[in-house]
């Protein structure tokens, strides 16, 4: 039997009224990670044309010559598409690996197994006990007896037994096959590694050097990592945003300072899955999101989005429900990794993500925010713009920004109806793409607010945002005497 909310579900109709604004209009951005899958001119320009908003660059794979390379690719088929996209340089950070171990062991229940600091290679002790060296001589320092070891993304479960000055001992609790470099996580311990490492440091430069729009910085553990980046940026004159990955327990306890710290955060639930119980990860994610949008920064909801379509033509139903989950809560960005930089179908997963996104967004709640920080009287006009425009039928928010503050706040505020963001700053065009609801453009702006005004009609006319007759609530400012003030007005498109 249908309750009255399915009932509401099923005859819920999208909010535009315009047909070809439907089409094209998405409140929630799509992120794809390129990779062999998608690295050649011809499916990267589909992608493009296909509404991606963002490209990321995973650098725990690629190296400078491949970055370089990428960045050049991307911006060059921007220009000969017409449609540009930005790109999110994700950073590796600190990580600690296994080393070498040459042909893959098995590992099995109960038996002990020995991590060395201080020892090349693989080995088995004189004892019998088996062991393999890591790549952070401090681990023995930072765990402690009964400590939860993950390796190979958690796939084997350990317990620490005992810590020696050069090794640390645990006992196999899920046995399974050890291979070469594996990844370790640590479940709840602080570890003392820095937060970017030299690696990082160059990988940053090389994307200082191609222009990159965004940096995600992975295992952020506290604000102080995101404030030291945004000083080595602000010498190098980078206007980069800093995305902060969400992927320990540490980072869960510091949330509200690295979000404050932060130009925008990450759910990396890969990590994050790893290093809190799952049954934590919806709950962690809901919280995220929620702070996030009460503290004016965007949030992307990244891994595992459509896992299955690595090899598959269709999502699973499980794959569905979690995307359209993401898109309920008004994440501003859904992000695709594994799917688009190896998998079969890359342009089905964007195809896929659009679509649930069109039509969860179609049903969405159209409360404004109520929780968002607004402290200045300009922050309460914009929330009046909001209020304005969600009662004024078929309406929209055109609004100029130099700085990026006020469309921030806008989609903060999370309208129902298109928010319109006029810049003629390229590089903050590219950092509006992140943000839910906005459709940025990049357009000389008029040192006069009338005719900045009146270009903006005629571009959203041209280009069939909008039509003659739709109103518009529109936010400039104005000159009043010697004195520049905000307006907000209601404005016929004509
Ligand atoms: C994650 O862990 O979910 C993530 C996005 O990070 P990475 O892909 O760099 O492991």
């Amino acid at each position: 039997m249908l309750t009255s909310h399915s009932t509401a579900l099923l005859n819920s109709t999208v909010f535009i009224n315009n047909p070809a604004l439907e089409m094209r209009y998405r409140q929630t951005k799509i992120i794809f990670t390129i990779g062999p899958a998608t690295s050649g001119d011809e499916v990267l320009k589909r992608l493009i044309n296909e509404q991606v908003d963002i490209c990321r660059l995973n650098m725990a794979h690629g190296n400078h010559e491949w970055t370089r390379a990428t960045i050049r690719q991307i911006k060059r088929l921007c220009q000969e598409v017409g449609r540009h996209i930005a790109i999110l340089m994700d950073i590796k950070g600190p990580e600690i690996r296994t080393g070498d171990v040459g042909e893959p062991v098995y590992l099995e229940s109960g038996e002990f197994f020995d991590f060395w600091v201080d020892r090349g290679a693989w080995l088995k002790n004189d004892d019998g006990i088996r062991g393999v060296d890591v790549n952070y001589p401090k681990l023995v320092n930072d765990v402690a007896v009964g400590d939860r070891v993950l390796v190979d993304s958690g796939l084997i479960h350990m317990e620490v037994v005992s810590t020696m000055e050069d090794r640390m001992r645990c006992r196999v609790v899920i046995p399974g096959t050890l291979g070469n470099r594996r990844h370790i996580n640590l479940p709840g311990v602080r570890v003392g590694l820095p937060s970017l490492t030299e690696k990082d440091m160059a990988d940053i430069g090389v994307g200082l050097e191609e222009g990159v729009d965004f940096y995600a910085l992975s295992f952020v553990r506290e604000a102080a990592a995101i404030l030291d980046l945004r000083a080595f940026l602000e010498t190098h004159q980078s206007t980069a945003r800093i995305i902060a990955k969400i992927e320990d327990q540490q980072a869960i306890a510091n949330l509200e300072g690295i979000i404050d710290a932060s130009d925008g955060v990450m759910v990396a639930r890969g990590d994050l899955g790893i290093e809190c119980p799952y049954e934590e990860l919806p709950i962690i994610q809901h919280q995220i999101i929620k702070a996030c949008i009460r503290k004016s920064r965007p949030v992307i909801v990244a891994t595992h989005m459509l896992e299955s379509m690595i090899t598959a033509p269709i999502p699973t139903r499980a794959e569905v429900s979690d995307v359209a989950h993401a898109v309920l809560e008004k994440a501003d960005a859904i992000m695709l990794s594994g799917e688009t930089t190896t998998g079969k179908y890359p342009v089905e997963c964007v195809r896929v993500f659009k679509k649930i996104a069109r039509r969860i967004e179609s049903v969405h709640n159209d409360e404004p925010t109520k929780e968002l920080v607004l402290r200045m009287p300009k922050d309460k006009m914009l929330r009046s713009a909001v209020y304005l425009a969600n009662d004024i039928e078929d309406s929209g928010i055109v609004v100029f920004s130099r700085s990026g503050y006020m469309v921030r706040m806008l989609s903060s505020l999370r309208p129902k109806v298109p928010i319109y963001a006029f810049t003629d700053n390229p590089a903050l065009f590219r950092h509006l793409l992140i943000l839910w609801g906005v459709e940025p453009f990049l357009m000389d702006l008029s040192d006069n607010p009338e005719g900045a005004i009146s270009d903006a009609f005629n571009y959203l006319k041209r280009r069939n945002w909008v039509k003659e007759g739709q109103t518009m609530v529109v936010i400039s400012n104005t000159l009043v005497e010697d004195q520049i003030i905000d307006t907000l007005q209601v404005r016929p498109v004509q």
